[in-house]
């Protein structure tokens, strides 16, 4: 690994290993990393780069265990804050756990969700993250987004992003739009009130999902709706398949929930992609259900995982 500090002075490596930025903590080697510091910085690499792999904390995505030929833009440098009155403006690769920890601080109620996510907020508004029956979308007000097809920095409402379930304009289309930063509207309220939201949702977490001890991407599934409009628990139909412990090489589903697939020893991409077609096909044959993945994937895969891939792909 070779650090190439030219570029604009951005900082950046040569054959860089990526297994600490990502949270299922799995080897995947990127021809060229960039760390950019600021909005200027990210935008210059489109001058150079005609597609750039955009990585915030890596918490929802599955890298090749070939290697990422685009070169991986990675933003967890780019994290200013910025609070007035009730008005939050945040760079894409802020943690969204810091950002939930500054609102308390300043008694500003609505991202009690953010605690205990191990995303960026660039990645949570691509991604629409949510929990707790809130979503990073309730409260933004704008974001600054960079346009890779008209090569330059749009202005972009709420309504722009197209919002829904855990999708945005952003992740329909991967190589097209990147979140610089984002302007949020939260609401003056007492900190106890806060706080007690935080506990409850940190003591939620701590019941329902694997902590990072245990690498892993999050849900692997989104919980699926039926015709009739009944909501079901992905991670329950898993159960019911008896998948509970499943493991393929290093990878395996979470013995305590079904819509968690853990890297418990040195995983490939090969091994995640086996259990998560296994889970699928299985809730499929026996329920006649297609669960839809909320996982997203960075690099060249191998052409068995490409078509398992293809299979699950909905959208
Ligand atoms: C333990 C655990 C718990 C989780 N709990 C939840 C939960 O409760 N709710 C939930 O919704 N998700 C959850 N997730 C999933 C994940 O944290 C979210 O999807 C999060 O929004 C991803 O953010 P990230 O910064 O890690 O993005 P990454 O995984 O780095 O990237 C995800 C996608 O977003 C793109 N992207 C990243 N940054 C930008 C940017 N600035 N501009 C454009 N595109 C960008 C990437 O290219 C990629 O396509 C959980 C994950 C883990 C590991």
């Amino acid at each position: 690994m070779n650090c190439t500090c030219s570029r604009s002075n951005i900082e950046s490596y040569e054959n860089f290993e990526l297994k600490n930025f990502n949270t299922l903590k799995m080897s995947s080697v990127a021809d060229v990393a960039y760390f950019v510091k600021n909005e200027a910085q990210l935008c210059s690499l489109f001058e150079k780069y005609e597609k750039l792999a955009i990585l915030g904390a890596g918490s929802n995505v599955l890298l090749s265990s070939l290697g990422v030929r685009e070169p991986v833009v990675i933003t967890k440098k780019m994290s200013e804050i910025s609070l007035r009155k009730n008005i939050v403006e945040v760079e894409a690769g802020a943690s969204a756990q810091k950002l939930s920890v500054e609102a308390f601080k300043n008694s500003l109620c609505g991202f009690e969700f953010l605690i205990g996510l191990p995303a960026t907020l660039g990645g949570a508004v691509a991604m629409n993250a949510g929990a707790h029956e809130q979503c990073i979308s309730d409260f933004l007000l704008s974001a600054r987004v960079y346009d890779t097809k008209e090569k330059k920095v749009l202005n972009f409402t709420k309504e722009d992003f197209n919002f829904s379930y855990r999708n945005s304009i952003v992740k329909q289309n991967p190589q097209r739009y990147v979140v610089l930063s984002a302007k949020f509207e939260l609401e003056k309220t007492d900190k106890s009130l806060i706080q007690e939201k935080m506990e409850k949702n940190t003591a939620f977490r701590k019941k329902v999902q694997p902590s990072l001890a245990l690498p892993n991407l999050g849900s692997v599934f989104k919980n699926p709706t039926l015709p009739n409009g009944e909501k079901l628990s992905a991670g329950m139909l898993v159960d019911k398949c008896g998948l509970k412990g499943y493991r393929s090489g290093g990878a395996g589903v979470w013995e305590n929930h079904g819509n968690f697939v853990i890297n418990y020893d040195n995983c490939s991409s090969n091994d995640y992609t086996n259990v998560v077609y296994k889970m699928y096909d299985s809730v499929r044959e026996k329920f006649d259900i297609e669960l839809e993945c909320e996982i997203v994937r960075l690099g060249e895969f191998s052409e068995s995982e490409e078509e398992k891939w293809k299979i699950m792909k909905k959208d």
